[in-house]
């Protein structure tokens, strides 16, 4: 969750570790630190708060060094304060270490020290991991060594980084389950949990898999696994535009995310369609095509926003490919002993392709020898290298905490693999050069709802006081409402639910006064007058009614309280566009109660702890 990164080399590493935590904050952010050693001294400096804290409390300090490491915590045991942020120390303050992820053993590794002398400052499962090391070291053990001894006691998971003042000469990284790069320059050397922190240093990279460990020198780096056996690992040429991450003028990068997206579903299907055939290709998927379309299930595991396009993508499977499919949280799947066969294809979706759920999931089905296919947005990511095959959605660097076009462009993906295996199934040469086409519309037809931002701005200022959101979808618009309701809770902190419109009268109509305002998405498509009846419903009951309807639509303005029109698309593609409007109401009631869109409180972007 949190962000790691470091630096060794002649440079002042100070103003780089800075410049990296500020890339990662996004991805955790209720405390940040820096760990520095040079030839005569070295220190931690370390607070509560944002890396711009931290940084204040820098200034006029002069620190030089050229050797050190750095992190932003996303909190999982102590409360954010600055005793438990990182680094953490050992008592002779000479041994720094970072760790991303959880000790699940800290406990009693932690009783074990405590009755060799060892003191506990933190409430962190952390603490015990650089006690460990230094209780190695002091048996005469070298850096790497007694780092890897250490490890080898550890339950649960890591990414951590490790200096120590009498080693100068090295920084020790070692992951198991939370992501590490090492970024290779010309006699210096970068780490970082995210090549995003990396690449305005270089684009050489080397990636970490579970159970290595790097020694990494100013000029060179010995990679091992955790067993002392030397590896030979790849570098990897990195290809992302630093402008990709800066925030281009917006408010925001979630308001950047929202209006990039006719570019983002753009570049998600460039190159990807067949007209004529009425279909696509996916290079990824080349060689699994056959295997994936007479899978005889199709198993859809993720968590959050990409849970959610996963139950679009249910629907699309379904209605053209015809195989049974089935959607689960990955959080579940991952422990509930699922039924999983050789001949299922199980779809694993991630923005980052390091969500700690997801990725375990993909492990487990892997073992029970299903067809794994990854459908991420970071590539080289960990989900993506241990996928079978896998599509990347190619949206580009999303740095917003509420996804907003990773969604947009993991639907247009599961459309594209949908039109994939359905030819030779439901789908017919007409009916795929339709969608071929629809799909080709949707740039433009994002463009006229980003036009509609102002609108949907005044909308947002009458419910900034609202407590309470209802979001009610069928069909295709059903996982819609479940993403809108999400978006509004992650961002503003108002109590959303989104339910299958006809669900309501099971329950949430209790709810119906006139302070509660009802989101409905009523698009004109084969369940369109069912879901006038449920307008009807609320209507009755005097609930406020925002509906996202189509632009044909001159019939639902009698009935609503205020109508966003979007262009009406294939059914399949609909929730592409009916979920614009929602991430701009969602962000436009955050920004109006005058909350942190970009960094919503206890949410990090890359969700790497289970
Ligand atoms: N478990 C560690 C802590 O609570 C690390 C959390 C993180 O990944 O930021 O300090």
């Amino acid at each position: 969750m949190c962000g790691i990164v470091g630096y060794i080399g002649a440079k002042n590493c100070v103003h780089i570790l800075i410049d990296g935590l500020k890339k990662l904050e996004y991805r955790g952010y209720d405390s940040a630190g820096i760990g520095i050693i040079n030839d005569n001294y070295c220190d931690v400096i370390k607070t509560k708060g944002k890396v711009s804290d931290l940084e204040k409390m820098l200034t006029g300090k002069n620190f030089t060094a050229g050797l050190g490491i750095g992190h932003t915590r996303w909190a999982t045991h102590g409360e954010p304060n600055m005793v438990n942020a990182h680094p953490h120390l050992n008592k002779e303050r000479n041994l720094f270490l970072v760790h991303n992820g959880i000790i699940e053993n800290y406990s009693s590794l932690k009783k074990g020290l405590q009755k060799e002398g060892y003191n506990f400052l933190s409430e962190t499962d952390t603490e015990v991991l650089v006690n460990l090391i230094d209780r190695y070291l002091k048996k005469k053990h070298n850096l790497g060594t007694a780092v890897r001894y250490a490890l080898n006691e550890v339950e649960g998971t890591y990414g951590i980084a490790v200096i120590y003042k009498n080693e100068p000469d090295k920084i020790i990284v070692a992951r198991k389950g939370s992501p590490l790069v090492l970024g290779v320059g010309v006699n210096e050397n970068f780490i970082a949990s995210d090549v995003n922190a990396l690449i305005s240093h270089t684009s050489q990279v080397v990636y970490l898999e579970d159970n290595e460990i790097l020694e990494i020198y100013s000029d060179h780096f010995v990679a091992k696994n955790i067993s002392d056996k030397e590896i030979i690992k790849e570098i990897h040429e990195v290809d992302i535009a630093i402008d990709e991450i800066s925030k281009g003028g917006y408010a925001h990068f979630m308001l950047k995310e929202i209006m990039e997206q006719p570019e983002s579903i753009y570049n998600s299907m460039r190159g990807r369609l067949l007209p004529e055939e009425g279909t696509s290709k996916l290079g990824g998927l080349q060689g699994f095509e056959d295997r994936i379309a007479h899978s005889d299930r199709i198993l859809i595991s993720a968590c959050g926003t990409s849970w959610h396009a996963g139950l679009v993508g249910e629907y699309m499977l379904e209605q053209y490919a015809g195989i049974p499919v089935e959607v689960e949280y990955a959080s579940e799947f991952r422990y509930r002993h699922p039924v999983i066969n050789s001949n299922d294809t199980v779809i694993f979706i991630s923005q980052s392709g390091e969500t700690a759920d997801t990725l375990a999931s993909l492990r487990e089905a892997k073992k029970k020898g299903a067809l794994c296919l990854g459908i991420c947005n970071v590539v080289g990511s960990s989900i993506a290298r241990e996928s079978d095959t896998g599509v990347y959605i190619h949206a580009g660097p999303e740095i917003g905490v509420a996804s907003t076009k990773a969604f947009t462009s993991q639907l247009v993906v599961l459309a594209l693999i949908t039109m994939l295996i359905s030819r030779e199934k439901r789908l017919s040469v007409t009916d795929g050069q339709y969608l071929i086409n629809e799909m080709k519309k949707l740039p433009r037809n994002v463009e006229k709802i980003l036009k509609m931002n102002d609108t949907i701005e005044k909308i947002a200022d009458k419910y900034v006081n609202a407590k309470n959101f209802l979001y009610l979808g069928r069909g295709y618009n059903f996982p819609v409402a479940l993403e809108g309701a999400l978006k509004l809770k992650e961002i503003s902190y108002i109590h959303a639910e989104g339910y299958p419109a006809a669900e309501m009268k099971h329950g949430p109509i209790a709810l119906i006064d006139e302070n509660m305002p009802v989101v409905f998405i009523a698009t004109k498509d084969s369940v369109y007058d069912k879901v006038m009846s449920n307008i009807e419903e609320v209507r009755a009951r005097k609930g406020k009614i925002i509906a996202i309807a189509n632009e044909a639509d001159d019939q639902i303005d009698k009935i609503v309280d205020h109508a966003i029109k979007i262009p009406q698309t294939a059914d399949m593609l609909t929730p592409i566009l009916s979920v614009i409007p929602l991430q701009l109401l969602a962000y436009h009631i955050a920004v109006k109660k005058g909350l942190n869109v970009d960094q919503p409180r206890n949410l990090a972007k890359s969700v790497t702890v289970e």
